[in-house]
Parts: C-alpha cells; structure tokens; sequence
C-alpha cells in the first residue's frame, strides 16, 4: 500500500493533506522519516508515526472507553459535550460511531467501531449480546422486584414484555441486571416498572468484554477486533 493511501485509510485527511504530511517530513516509520507518498509499506502491525506520535495500523477501527457522565453518544449533542470529542479526530474522520448508546448520565463501557456489519452484530436483538448493567437504585431492592425482572415487565410504548437475561441483587440499593436487548431508557424504565427508580447507571461489560479496571472515565484504547466482544 501506498503511504498516503495508508494515512488516508486512517482518517488522516484528504488524500491531498496525506501527501502534505509526508511530504513536510511530519510521517515516520520506526523513527525514520518517509517524505515520499509513493513509499509502499505492508500495512499489517505497522505502527507509524505523525508529527512524532505513533499509531498502530488498523484496518477497522474497534475501540472500548470508558463513558464518563455528563457526555452524550450523539454526534450533535443538545446539551451536554459529545463522546466523540475524547476521541483523537483520526478516528472521528473514520467515521468511528458508539455501538448502541448509554444515557448522558450512564458510566462504563461503551464500543466505538467503523465496522457497519460488527455493528449490526452487535445492535441486532436476535443476536442476544449481553450487556451487564450496575444499578444503584434510590429505594431498597426487594426480592419481589428482582424476581419481576426477570419474570418481565410490560413498558408503556410496547406490549410485549421485556425481561432481564439475568438480575441479582449486589447490595440493599444495588442491582446487577444483565439485557440482551437495548431499548430506549430500558434499565431506567424497567427499574420503574416495578415500582423503584435508578439513580446512578453503569455499564460493566459488553459481550465477552469486561471494562477494563485501569481504563479511567473518559479514557479509549484499541481493541484487538470484534473477538474481545463477541467471544472466540
Ligand atoms: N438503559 C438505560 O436506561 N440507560 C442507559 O444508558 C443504558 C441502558
């Protein structure tokens, strides 16, 4: 692959400004500097740098953050800042988009990927990827209401009823409820339909993937590729 084909798959610009970059002596491969955009380069584990940072090739982008609050999944948010401004702009010029969104007050882990296909995979509720939720609710929970979502419970705008994959209670105000669908507000109005109310909402895994401890609020990093999620 070319050089500036290279850089332009990585969402560094037009193809025009990735022959600039080369051509200003701003793009380097282990520490030395390439200025021609002709250079071939065997894209697989390359790692490159651009004005003296590096970035690993990847030729789908697929990343974990951990979602701080206040933030909205939205690309034009309405009132808070957007997720995408804790990403490097590379990866918003990809077109790098969160798979399924958390609320702006939801922590935890959140996908972002510019593979179309991983995610309808992932969104798809007839694939069933489970996502785990830690609640904290404002009353104490009660081993009636666990069982009720497990059993299902009905929401306003849908007959059919939805249900927790799995629901346990971690400690007198504490839930963890496991969905494999993802409706609009589903734990907040699934914790309202049995008579309780969330009052903090954080997301701790997705599929096989676990957030990673050392990941703090508003961090990303690379994914290997949709097996961290989806399992082997
Ligand atoms: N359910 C909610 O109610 N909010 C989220 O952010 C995610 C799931």
């Amino acid at each position: 692959m070319r050089l500036a084909q290279l850089l332009f798959s990585q969402g560094f610009g037009t193809r025009r400004e990735c022959e600039g970059l080369i051509l200003a002596g701003r793009v380097a491969i282990g520490g030395a500097v390439h200025a021609d955009p002709d250079h071939e380069v065997d894209p697989g584990g390359l790692v490159f740098s651009v004005d003296g940072q590096d970035w690993p090739y990847h030729e789908r982008a697929c990343l974990v953050m951990h979602k701080p609050a206040g933030y909205e999944c939205s690309q034009k948010p309405s009132a808070w800042p957007s997720v995408y401004t804790l990403l490097p702009a590379p990866l918003r010029r990809r077109g790098v988009q969160a798979v399924g969104r958390l609320d702006q007050d939801t922590t935890g882990l959140l996908v972002l990927t510019d593979d179309g296909p991983l995610i309808h995979r992932l969104t798809s509720p007839k694939k069933h990827v489970a996502k785990v939720y830690e609640v904290t609710t404002a009353d104490p929970v009660t081993p009636a209401q666990v069982e009720r979502l497990l059993a299902g419970v009905v929401l306003r705008d849908d007959p059919a009823p939805v249900r927790a994959a799995a629901c346990e209670a971690t400690d007198a105000h504490g839930l963890r409820l496991t969905l494999t669908e993802g409706k609009y507000h589903q734990v907040k109005r699934m914790v309202a339909a049995v008579g309780n109310r969330v009052v903090a909402l954080h997301r701790s895994r997705f599929g096989a993937l676990e957030l990673p401890p050392d990941l703090a609020p508003g961090q990303w990093r690379w994914l290997d590729g949709p097996q961290d999620i989806l399992g082997p």
